[in-house]
């Protein structure tokens, strides 16, 4: 279980892992838990009778590929919201804040756990286009019915912290939830390392802003 809430593995070479048909993605090799790849076909299907298109883009993403993404942003091979964090002067605190609004630390990604995938686009401005609106409602008005639910909705008192709103952001909390529950009672502040950055999780309390930080209905009733 610890290796899978840190992403520890291989998805491809896990019995509990089915690779999503690729129809249904924009590429191969992308896989997710059974139960969750069923609940996903089953979506996709009624989205696809009401001429809604969903794609599959970004799925289980384990420690080596999440450490690619986040360090890649730390080095400047990839931008930060239009910004080369690499070629300014900033402390590790200042990058890691600023690639946390979009990206998880590893160890701390819900990417990891094979329940959670993003769709059509990772880009803000295509969920303002007329397309994107039509399928971000679709989803808000019809994922739940499939056990979908979207843990980083806008910043309010319900959600103060955490990453920005991603509208294509989705997560089958039939499992999410207890996974989350999980996370937050074995992981700890010694289990998030081995990357660029990862001394500052501690101070910027990641575990409880970040991991935490989702949608209410993504949360463990905590007593
Ligand atoms: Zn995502």
């Amino acid at each position: 279980m610890i290796d899978l809430l840190l992403g520890k593995f291989n998805p491809s070479e896990q019995s509990a892992f089915n690779e999503v048909p690729l129809y249904t993605a924009d590429e191969p090799n992308h896989y997710l838990q059974s139960e969750v790849l069923d609940a996903w076909l089953e979506m996709y299907e009624a989205a696809q009778q009401n001429n809604i298109e969903l794609r599959i883009i970004s799925s289980t993403r384990n420690f080596e590929k999440q450490k690619t993404i986040w360090e890649n942003k730390w080095n400047g091979i990839t931008l930060t919201q239009g910004r080369n964090l690499a070629a300014e002067n900033l402390s590790d605190l200042e990058k890691v804040k600023a690639i946390l609004n979009f990206s998880a630390m590893p160890c701390t990604s819900r990417h990891h756990w094979g329940t959670d995938f993003d769709l059509n686009s990772v880009e803000v401005a295509y969920f303002e286009t007329s397309k994107g609106k039509e399928e971000y409602h679709w989803l808000h008005e019809n994922g739940g019915k499939f056990g979908f639910a979207q843990p980083y909705t806008l910043k309010s008192q319900e959600r103060p912290t955490g990453y920005e709103e991603e509208k294509w952001h989705w997560s089958y909390t039939p499992l999410s939830i207890n996974l989350l529950d999980v996370y937050l009672e074995i992981i700890n502040y010694k289990d998030i390392q081995g990357f660029l950055g990862a001394n500052c999780a501690t101070e910027l309390n990641v575990i409880q802003q970040y991991v935490f930080g989702v949608a209410e209905n993504c949360r463990p009733t905590i007593v």
